[in-house]
């Protein structure tokens, strides 16, 4: 299976603002955005041309598949799913991104960064219904109920994750009980329930040309 190798700072200063991939790391002062506003590489403090039109709609594209850690292929796949099905599309493909298992992990407080949240889903410590679920792109829906296996409830880096700022908070569209390591899908999520500041119709006119 295809993953990001490319070190996640450098993913964040190529698009000029945080896209919260690392955790803890994100909000401390250690934030590679703190620290060296300009883009990776040799080039990077050089000054930034005028970027075009297809340029803006792109770099939008990008760093919405940057923050859910999804491949171009997998995220076009997602994006012609979401214009087959009748609504907004750029709302239906946020709502699908965010209903993956990795994704739901995370917002549920379980996992530091979507990264780890994928690692504990690939690891098996993560059932769904009951049954474990070793897919990170697993869609979940509502009325699923997502656990921590009872064998993986003593693992540090959930209960690291549960204690850290703005992790394992309540969203309108998940129950989630922080002690006993489980959650419920109650609906999907409206795109105001989505936290993200992202321009999905950037992504829609982009792959509509
Ligand atoms: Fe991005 Fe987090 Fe790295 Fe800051 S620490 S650059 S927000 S991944």
């Amino acid at each position: 299976m295809a993953r990001y190798r490319e070190a996640n700072c450098k993913l964040c200063r190529r698009e000029g603002e945080k896209l919260f991939l690392k955790g803890a790391r994100c909000l401390s002062d250690k934030c590679a955005i703190e620290r060296r506003q300009y883009a990776p590489g040799q080039h990077g403090q050089s000054r930034r041309r005028k970027i075009s039109p297809y340029g803006v709609q792109l770099r939008e594209k990008q760093k919405i598949r940057r923050i859910y850690g999804v491949l171009e292929k997998q995220f076009r796949n997602y994006f012609k799913k979401a214009d087959r099905k009748s609504g907004v599309t750029g709302e239906i493909l946020l709502q699908m991104l965010e209903l993956r298992l990795d994704n739901v992990v995370y917002r549920l407080g379980f996992a530091p960064s979507r990264k780890a949240a994928r690692q504990l889903v690939r690891h098996r410590h993560v059932t769904v219904g009951g049954r474990i679920v070793d897919i990170p792109a697993y869609s979940v829906k509502p009325g699923e109920v997502i656990k921590i296996k009872d064998k993986s409830k003593n693992l540090d880096i959930i209960h690291a994750a549960l204690k850290e700022v703005g992790r394992g908070d309540e969203y309108p569209w998940i129950r989630l009980n922080k002690a006993g390591l489980e959650g419920e899908l109650l609906e999907v999520p409206k795109r105001t329930e989505i936290p993200l500041t992202v321009n999905e119709q950037l992504v829609v006119e982009l792959y509509s040309k």
